[in-house]
């Protein structure tokens, strides 16, 4: 059975991780793969995590499973992150699952989606995280894209998008990108979340929201604001969440799939629905990530540490993004540049071409993903300089 196998090309970003690798260039800058890293060009694990953790082996007392739905308190915890005190938890319409990353919320929206309607189409942005595609597809659902990113202005295609998501049929779902677009950078404004929120209820799509970099763009609250605009005015609608990025935590596999339904009684079948749909993917959820997002947010003090260790992750990030602006705009580059300071989280399109981004890494060891997006949390101060004339060497 298995010879019958044909080999699949690797996935471009793991590629060009092993080539950055074994690359032997002092001065090589990694600006592709999609994790934090401080100035050092380290991940390192949050002292509020290392805190919690050391709290957690004192304290665990059961490796028994933890149930369908997760660790509950993690679970409300999450809610009261997402939404706030928002009427939709006021009136119990929210149902919250934990889920393996943002990654396994995603997937168990997605089955969730197919036992609700296995005819609808999940419409998501053009350009959007390329594992959103595989994923709907790999659940059998179908996807379509919607205008986006103007890759020509650097800016939101945005009067294309209305005009597109008008046509979308009732019943279908549309994703949204909460903040901090992956891969182009590119975020909503209030107003234009207004819009889309009239929209959802004209037309009758259901809104599923990802929301994997909550707290990497403006702040832990305003970075939910459009999620939380939209679920006041719809009835039903879909959160996934990842603490991969916020609280560092990427390889512990921690996430939520929450459900709001239009009411409590609509919401306890959804969770039925929900907790069926996890059964038969993975059973239970792992309890460490979980573990350590509830003693996090249980306390007063780790939740200060980690929203000072926050706040230095989104100015950092912020800091490099005029850093990177000014450095490129002080080469006297023809190109402007200046739209990389105008978006948000760690990723913008550099709008170089592959020319330019194989030349970047023959020459100088900057390693970029083909469509050119860079992870701007690879730049440091010791690099921007060796960064910024490589940049202006290749777009002579
Ligand atoms: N959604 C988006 C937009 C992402 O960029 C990512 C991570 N790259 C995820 C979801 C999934 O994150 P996790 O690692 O928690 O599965």
């Amino acid at each position: 059975m298995f010879s019958e196998l044909k080999p699949l090309p690797t996935d471009p970003i793991l590629g060009l991780m092993a080539a950055f690798k074994q690359d032997t260039n002092p001065n090589k800058i990694d600006l592709g793969v999609g994790v934090y890293k401080d100035e050092q060009g380290n991940t390192p694990v949050l002292k509020a995590v290392k805190k919690a953790e050391a709290f957690r082996l004192e304290n665990e007392t059961s490796k028994s499973y933890i149930g369908l739905a997760g660790n509950l308190d993690y679970c409300q915890k999450m809610e009261n992150l997402l939404l706030g005190e928002h009427p939709a938890l006021l009136a119990n319409r929210v149902r919250t699952a934990q889920a393996p990353g943002g990654t396994g919320a995603l997937r168990v929206a997605a089955e969730f989606i197919k036992r609700c309607n296995k005819d609808a189409t999940v419409w998501v942005t053009t350009p959007t995280w390329a594992n959103h595609i595989s994923l709907f597809e790999a659940a059998g659902l179908t996807v379509k894209e919607y205008p986006y990113y103007d890759y020509e202005n650097k800016d939101l295609l945005f009067d294309e998008m209305i005009n597109t998501l008008k046509q979308v049929p009732k019943g279908d779902v549309v994703l949204f990108h909460a903040c901090c677009h992956n891969p182009s950078g590119m975020d909503l404004n209030a107003e234009q979340w207004s819009t889309v929120a009239d929209l959802a209820v004209e037309v009758g799509f259901t809104p599923l929201i990802d929301i994997a970099y909550q707290g990497f763009g403006s702040s832990l609250e305003e970075d939910a604001a459009g999620l939380r605009k939209l679920a006041a005015a719809v009835d039903e609608m879909i959160i996934c969440s990842s603490c991969s990025k916020n609280f560092g935590l990427y390889r512990e596999r921690i996430g939520a799939c929450s459900i709001i339904a239009k009411d409590a009684a609509t919401a306890d079948v959804s969770n039925s629905v929900l907790l069926s749909v996890v059964r038969s993917i993975y059973s239970m959820p792992p309890a460490h990530g979980a573990d350590i997002v509830s003693t996090i947010l249980s306390s007063t003090e780790l939740t200060q540490m980690w929203h000072d260790e926050l706040d230095e992750m989104r100015n950092r990030i912020n800091g490099l993004r005029t850093l990177i602006k000014e450095s490129l705009a002080a080469k006297g580059i023809a190109q402007d540049f200046s739209f990389i300071d105008r978006q948000n989280g760690m990723f913008s399109f550099l709008g170089i071409n592959k020319e330019q981004i194989d030349r970047l890494q023959k020459d100088y060891s900057i390693y970029i993903v083909g469509s050119s997006r860079v992870n701007v949390a690879g730049i440091s101060d010791t690099n921007i300089d060796y960064f910024a004339n490589a940049v202006a060497d290749v777009c002579k």
